[in-house]
This record gives structure tokens, C-alpha cells and sequence, in this order.
């Protein structure tokens, strides 16, 4: 099927192959399509059927509150073309930049290994290495079950065929219940990407600060590895705050205080503690800073008077990434053009 399409800065056209998704085959064949989330709920991919006939994959997506079916709008990343269609896109889309590359492949998941009680990591391993950029994310699909789930790889190399991922397991989720109630190594997955702008990359030279609930901390630890492959941390410091409830929640530990010890001088990771008091202070023995409180407010506490400059990281659950948002641009100044995020939706 043939998809043209208008948006704000111009005309674009591409194919799309029966069942799949019109995000998904624009972004594949290089058209920056609008999105966010990728995966139904954030209605960024929010589009107008002008001419043509689509089939919506799911009906109770969240982002469909963000559409009006009345004037043919419809979610990009949870519908097919049924016959060649026109699309129109409400956005600003740079039609004139060239796109990275965005594979459709097929990957296994393998090395599943719990962390706590609810997170675990786990890898796929894709037929062949692909590139990324340091804190983005890929779509995954196992046929088991319907639709897409966005997770952040966590480990950083110029091309890989392994990306590595944490899960935490949702009360009733769908793909992560799946994921941790049985053996699943092996299994066949279909893998989309890579996606998603909260990004590090050699263009960036400042000082860098990181705000991550839970698992949010995902894309950090990419971001992380980079910087120390890259030598970032000779020339720019960085903060990262990474919000847990309790300490028996906490993960990644190993690696975030072998950063924290290898660069004294340039690298700050405190763990705020929302569910419990925090002996409040330096462990010696992890080189990492300890406090209570909800993530935002333990980082607001640290953020610099001059940090106008840095770029500002942050991923978790949708409310924590919007709080802190309002408290960077309102308390902090900090301009919209520095922050980057991803919600966890
Ligand atoms: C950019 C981004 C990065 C993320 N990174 C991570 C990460 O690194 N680690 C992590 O633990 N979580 C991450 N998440 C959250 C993750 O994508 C899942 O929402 C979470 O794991 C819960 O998935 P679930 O299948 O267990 O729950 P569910 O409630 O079953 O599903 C959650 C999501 O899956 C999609 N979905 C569900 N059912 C359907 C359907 N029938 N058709 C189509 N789509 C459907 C929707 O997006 C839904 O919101 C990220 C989310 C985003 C947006």
C-alpha cells in the first residue's frame, strides 16, 4: 500500500506491508514521522486519514483519548493501511534531514536474571549488529502477545548485535508478566528501532544531568557508557539521581559505583530513597550519596545556579517525568531545549 502524505514542512510518500504499522514503515524508509512513545499512549503519532482506509490494531489504545475519530484522526503507530491512503500530519517534520537507520528485525531474548523482587535484566540478540544512540530504545513484539512495548537499552557500543534491557514487572503486564513467569530464553521477538531523542551524542559538549525513577535509570546507563567510551568525563561533569523506594529496590549498583569511584571529580550518583529514611551522606564503601525523598526533590536540591547550560535526562513513570519537567523550567530555568525524556507509559 502506498501512504502520501502531507505534513506542516512538506509532501512525503512511502509503502506500507499488509499488518504493518504506518509509523513503523515511514520510519523504516526514512520519513521522520511524529512520535514519542511508539507504542499507543502518548498520541504524538496523532495523524488525518484524508483518503484511503486504515485498520486501527488496538482499540483501547490510551493515546486514542488524544484523537478526534469525528475528523478521521487516527494513531500512526497502532494502524495498518488497508488500501493506499492520504495522510495528513499536524507537525513539523524535518523532511530535509537524513534519518538513521531504523531496522525490522527478528531477535531472541536470552540471559533473563533477576535483580530485586521486581526488575530484571535481559537481552536480545539480533541477527545482526546494528547502531544506536545512547539512550534510546527499541520496540518489541513477541507473537504471544498483541502490540508493541518500548524499552531502553542499557548498554552503549559503536554496532552491536546484543541489547541489553531492565524490566520491572508490572502487576498484570502483559509482556513483563510474560517475561518473568516462565523460561523464556530463545524465544523469537520482533524488534523495531532504534527510537527516541533523550540522546547523548558526540554533538553534545556540556555538563549533563540525569533524573531517573526506577527503571527509568534504563537509557542512563547507556548514556554512562558512553560518556566513559567517549572520555566525556574528562571535559564535562555529570549528576545523576536515580529514584528507588527502598534500599532492597536498588539495582545497577556494581556499575554505577564503579563510575562513581573511577571518576571522582566529574561523576555524582546519589540514590534518593522515597519509601525510607536514608542514613543521608556518602557510602565509603560504594562511593555513591544516599537521601530520602521522591527523586525530583532530592535532584532539585543538588541542581546548580548556573545549570542553563547542562542537559537534563529523565525517564520514569509518566507523573515523576512531568514533575520534574515543571520544576527544571520553573524553579531551575532550565530551557525546554535541554531536557529529554522519556516517559515510561
Ligand atoms: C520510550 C519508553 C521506554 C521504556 N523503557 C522501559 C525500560 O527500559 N524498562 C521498563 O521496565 N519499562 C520501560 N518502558 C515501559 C514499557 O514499555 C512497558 O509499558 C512496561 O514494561 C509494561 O509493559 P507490560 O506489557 O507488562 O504492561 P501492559 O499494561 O500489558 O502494556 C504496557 C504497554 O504495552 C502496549 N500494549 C499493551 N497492550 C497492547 C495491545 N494489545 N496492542 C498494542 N500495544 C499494547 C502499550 O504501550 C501499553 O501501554 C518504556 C516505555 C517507553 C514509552
Amino acid at each position: 500500500m502506498r501512504i502520501s502524505g502531507r505534513a506542516k514542512t512538506g509532501e512525503f510518500q512511502f509503502d506500507c506491508g499488509q499488518g504493518e504499522r504506518i509509523l513503523y514503515a515511514g520510519l523504516h524508509q526514512g520519513v521522520p514521522l511524529p512520535y514519542e512513545c511508539a507504542s499507543g499512549t502518548c498520541g504524538t503519532c496523532r495523524a488525518r486519514l484524508a483518503s484511503g482506509e486504515i485498520k486501527e490494531l488496538w482499540q483501547e489504545a490510551p493515546g486514542l483519548k488524544h484523537v478526534k475519530p469525528e475528523r478521521d484522526e487516527f494513531l500512526m503507530c497502532q494502524a495498518t493501511a488497508v488500501s493506499d491512503c492520504e495522510v495528513l500530519v499536524p507537525a513539523k517534520i524535518p523532511l530535509d534531514e537524513v534519518q538513521q537507520p531504523r531496522y525490522k528485525l527478528i531477535g531472541e531474548l536470552i540471559g533473563f536474571s533477576p535483580c530485586t523482587r521486581d526488575v530484571s535484566t535481559f537481552s536480545v540478540r539480533l541477527p545482526e549488529p546494528i547502531q544506536f544512540h545512547a539512550g534510546q530504545f527499541v520496540v518489541i513484539h513477541v507473537p504471544a502477545l498483541g502490540g508493541y512495548r518500548a524499552y531502553s537499552m542499557t548498554n552503549f557500543t559503536d554496532t552491536t548485535d546484543k541489547l541489553e534491557f531492565v524490566i520491572k514487572k508490572m502487576p498484570g503486564g502483559g509482556f513483563s508478566e510474560w517475561l518473568f513467569g516462565a523460561d523464556r530464553e530463545g524465544t523469537q521477538v520482533n524488534v523495531f528501532g532504534p527510537l527516541g531523542a533523550a540522546t547523548l551524542t558526540v554533538d553534545d559538549d556540556s555538563d549533563f544531568l540525569c533524573i531517573a525513577g526506577g527503571s527509568g535509570i534504563a537509557g542512563m546507563m547507556s548514556i554512562l557508557a558512553f560518556a566513559e567510551q567517549r572520555d566525556v568525563f574528562e571535559r564535562r561533569s555529570s549528576q545523576v539521581f536515580f529514584g528507588v523506594r527502598t534500599l532492597s529496590d536498588r539495582f545497577f549498583l556494581d556499575e554505577l559505583s564503579r563510575i562513581a569511584r573511577k571518576f571522582p571529580d566529574s561523576v555524582r550518583i546519589t540514590l534518593a530513597l522515597s519509601d525510607e529514611e536514608a542514613a543521608a551522606g556518602y557510602a565509603d564503601s560504594e562511593g555513591l550519596y544516599y537521601e530520602s525523598g521522591f527523586v525530583h526533590e532530592v535532584a532539585g536540591r543538588h541542581i546548580p545556579t548556573n545549570a542553563a547550560d547542562m542537559i537534563t535526562f529523565i525517564a520514569g513513570p509518566p507523573p515523576m517525568v512531568d514533575g520534574t519537567i515543571r520544576m527544571l523550567l520553573v524553579k531551575h530555568r532550565i530551557p525546554a531545549t535541554q531536557i529529554r525524556y522519556d516517559k515510561f507509559s
